[in-house]
């Protein structure tokens, strides 16, 4: 039996024993991720369905956040959360928007081919309550008010050492603790990119004098007043006439950064948060040392513009969870760790590499705004506002497995299915995080017989169109081999080729053989 849920409030204790001797209780689990923000959720969350032992760490008392922070998520995290069967927790709360933009233009996504052609509005800190909360239903052990000091590794797995109690032996660690990762530093994983060029105060402040709803744009960057649903609470993003130190900032600094903005302060007073975020963008050279693996935010910061950070967390997890649990329970080799950043690591870049074109469209003088207006103009255009809308929503990506089908290596679309059982759709196949083999052709015609105890054969009917965001329609499959995280990783014709098994081994482990767990 593995543990249920029991949220813990201390980390794991040492012991003393009635000689006086003082022995470290060593508490062990299969994975440890420090960092219970998104990504760290999201990833206990796909760790726990693939039936692993896994064990959270956050330093925060609990998951409740402090200030909003993140404004919602974009097209392929509404649809990853569908594939688990909770994207609806989330639109209930939210509300769902034409989010995506450049420059100035937004760029309507609602004729793309997904059940969720728009982004969703939800702050972060609804977020990571309604993650808390599903989380909690999973056998996820969560230690709150445990922060990771550091951690040695050797061959068979990594001692985590905590500030408080511990230590805690897992086989694999985890580092979803955000942009200033201990893990990262301690790993030695560089984190090469470009210094903070600017910065931004965000706050949540009471006002004595009502500010001007909106958003504002000038030679610094972007400003944006807006108050909360609350009715009494202002959001405050403004961009520092010069970077701000790294120091955390006070409400004299907000004052002084709205003077410059608007020739007053609106009397800001009573703030419940204020912090600072600067466009210092980076990437880490790699995902993985050893046994010791980054996701999130630990692997890649930018500049918020286009609110894509979440997003590539939520992206990453699901990326890792399945091969990590596969690495775990002895189904795959730890090779199969190494596909994580080949995947993951592009897709970031081209994310950064978009996040730094749209801090620099933000600036406007009279020059950078003839520039603002000539790609506003390009992305009315529709082959520009599908590629970026493309790109900003997610549904694009595209894991290099080789050359084929252009469904291979693209996010599985969650089309409605006819089987000998009733109707169903797709991403229903998904919500245990288990691979399928959907076959569309004559029922019964694949033998997967040794890859049976992991691989779901499903026999369907599917009439309609084959189209993918951006590429437009595709020829219909007759077969594809889904990956837990919905990526196709084999597309089939009629007859069962050698790749089918080559495909199934390569992703899924050697047919009927466990090989020794790491
Ligand atoms: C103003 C702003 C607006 C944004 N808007 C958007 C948006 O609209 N859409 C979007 O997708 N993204 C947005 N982002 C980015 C988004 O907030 C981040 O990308 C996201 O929070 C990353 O999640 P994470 O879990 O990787 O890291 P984090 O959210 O930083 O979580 C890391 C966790 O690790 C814990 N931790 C850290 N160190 C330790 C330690 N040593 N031991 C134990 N625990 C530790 C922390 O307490 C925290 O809970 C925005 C960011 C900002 C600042």
């Amino acid at each position: 039996m593995r543990p249920r849920n029991i949220p813990h409030n201390r980390p794991p204790q040492a012991r003393t024993y009635e000689d006086g001797r003082d022995e470290m209780a060593i508490t062990e689990h299969a994975v440890a991720i420090a960092g219970g923000g998104p990504t760290g959720m999201m990833l206990a969350a796909e760790l726990a369905l693939a039936g692993v032992d896994v064990a959270v760490l956050e330093r925060r008392p609990d998951h409740v956040l402090v200030g909003s922070r993140a404004g919602g998520f974009h097209s392929r995290t509404i649809e990853i959360l569908d594939q688990r069967g909770v994207a609806d927790r989330f639109l209930a709360e939210g509300k769902t928007a034409q989010a995506a933009m450049l420059a100035a233009t937004v760029l309507d996504m609602s004729d793309f081919p997904t059940r969720h052609p728009y982004s969703l509005g939800i702050w972060q800190n609804q977020i990571e309550r309604i993650m808390a909360a599903w989380v909690a239903e999973l056998p996820v052990r969560i230690y709150y008010g445990c922060e990771v000091t550091g951690f040695a590794q050797d061959e068979a797995g990594v001692d985590v050492e905590l500030a408080d109690g511990g230590p805690l032996r897992a086989r694999y660690l985890v580092g979803c603790d955000g942009g200033r990762s201990l893990i990262r530093k301690a790993a030695g994983i560089e984190f090469p990119g470009w210094d903070p060029t600017r910065s931004n105060l965000i706050a949540e402040v009471e006002t004595t004098e009502e500010p001007p709803p909106g958003i504002r744009h000038d030679a610094t960057g972007i400003h944006a007043l807006n108050r909360m649903e609350d009715g009494k609470t202002v959001r405050v993003i403004v961009t520092e006439r010069q970077l701000g130190p790294g120091s955390e900032p006070t409400l004299r600094d907000l004052g002084e950064a709205l003077i410059a903005v608007y020739g007053t302060d609106f009397g800001v007073h009573n703030p419940t948060w204020i912090s600072r975020f600067t466009d210092m963008t980076r990437q880490a050279a790699k995902y993985r040392e050893g046994r010791v693996l980054l996701a999130g935010d630990s692997a890649h910061v930018h500049y918020p513009a286009g609110g894509q950070g979440l997003s590539l967390g939520v992206g990453d997890a699901v990326n890792l969870g399945w091969k990590l649990a596969q690495v775990v329970d002895g189904t795959s080799p730890e090779s199969l760790l190494d596909t994580y950043g080949d995947e993951r690591h592009p897709v970031a870049a081209r994310a950064i590499q978009h996040t730094m074109a749209q801090a620099a469209l933000q600036r406007r003088d009279e020059r950078m705004q003839a520039l603002v207006d000539v790609v506003s103009e390009l992305a009315t255009m529709d082959e520009p506002r599908k590629r970026i809308a493309g790109l900003i929503s997610g549904l694009d990506i595209h894991y290099d497995l080789g050359e084929g089908h252009p469904l291979l290596g693209r996010r599985m679309p969650d089309l409605d299915l006819v089987t000998a059982t009733g109707p169903l759709r797709v991403f229903e196949l998904l919500h245990g995080a288990r691979p399928v083999l959907l076959n569309l052709g004559e029922p019964g015609g694949f033998d997967i017989a040794p890859w049976s105890d992991r691989v779901q054969p499903i026999d369907a009917t599917y009439d309609g169109e084959w189209e993918l965001p951006v590429l437009g329609p595709v020829t219909a499959p007759t077969a594809v081999l889904i990956r837990p995280d919905g990526y196709v990783a084999w597309v089939g014709d009629r007859t069962q080729g050698p790749e089918l098994a080559d495909a199934l081994t390569a992703w899924f482990g050697p047919p009927s053989r466990r090989i020794t767990p790491r």
